[in-house]
């Protein structure tokens, strides 16, 4: 029997086959978890739907992190279906376009608004709704997705960098508070990967290029080594790490130059 055979876990942030948050459900479907999968908005949920085809039992749900009606509903039908929740992933974020690629001088109020509420905030929200559920297995991992660009200057990145940073600080006080009812709350730091978020970032392909060159591992990061890092997270082989940015990055944040 697998470690993760018999967890059940809700994954909020798949939008495509290229999805980090997909390649974590696969990985933790792989190992035997039941799933919650959510998609935001009905663009997406033919894609969600087709793709949870292929695991057993899936429940998909629609779920827009900035409605709070969604997140408790979605926590209903995690309880109603699992009877509690032993993970839950959180791979949701967004900064609008332009804020992107414009100066970062000139961002604005409410983009600056929009991307913390939903990159950063939604982790607090998230976590309030499914601890309960948490709880009732007597504790649980909460996993977030974050980038360097939290602690040091990518070009474009911009809010979401600040997003980014906040996230982070977010994790550490959730740790710290929930840390005692046996709820882990971590980050994946991943390299750059082209995903449907990452097409938003302005001069992308020069990320991806630096990020070749310069790493240790001298290739860029895959999203299956982003899942299988969270399987180590999200199972009981994870159980003494809370409060942690592990770096999935094939060492580019080591390096100096
Ligand atoms: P992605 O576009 O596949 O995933 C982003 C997800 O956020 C999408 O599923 C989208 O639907 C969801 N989302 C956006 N606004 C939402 C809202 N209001 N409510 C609910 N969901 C919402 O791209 P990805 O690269 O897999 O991104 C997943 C996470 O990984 C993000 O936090 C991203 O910042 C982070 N990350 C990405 C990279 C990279 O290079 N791609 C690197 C490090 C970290």
């Amino acid at each position: 029997m697998s470690e993760s055979s018999g967890l059940s876990g809700l994954i909020i942030g798949v939008a495509n086959k290229r999805s980090i948050a997909w390649a974590i459900a696969k990985s933790m479907a792989e190992a035997g978890a039941r799933l919650a999968v959510t998609y935001q908005g009905e663009r997406l949920e033919e894609n969600v739907r087709d793709l949870t085809a292929e695991l057993s039992d899936a429940l998909v749900l629609p779920l827009d992190v900035t409605s709070d009606e969604q997140l408790a509903a979605v926590a209903a039908r995690c309880d109603e279906a699992f009877g509690g929740l032993d993970f839950v992933v959180h791979g949701a974020a967004f900064a609008p376009r332009e804020e992107l690629s414009r100066p970062f001088v000139e961002t604005s109020r409410e983009g600056f608004r929009l991307a913390l509420d939903i990159s950063a905030y939604s982790l607090i929200s998230v976590t309030r709704v499914t601890k309960p559920l948490l709880e009732k297995r007597g504790g649980g991992s909460i996993l977030t997705l974050t980038h360097l660009g939290s602690d040091r200057v990518f070009p474009n990145y911009n809010v979401m960098g600040v997003a980014k940073a906040a996230l982070e600080s977010t994790v550490r006080y959730l740790a710290s508070e929930l840390g005692p009812q046996n709820i882990r709350v971590n980050a994946i730091s991943a390299g750059p990967i082209r995903t449907l978020a990452a097409s938003g970032i302005g001069g992308f392909s020069t990320m991806l290029q630096a990020h070749r060159d310069r790493a240790p591992l001298r290739r860029n990061t895959e999203t299956s080594e982003v899942g299988d890092a969270a399987r180590f997270l999200l199972t009981a082989a994870g159980r003494g790490v809370t409060g942690e940015v592990l770096m999935v990055d094939g060492g580019y944040s080591v390096m100096g130059l």
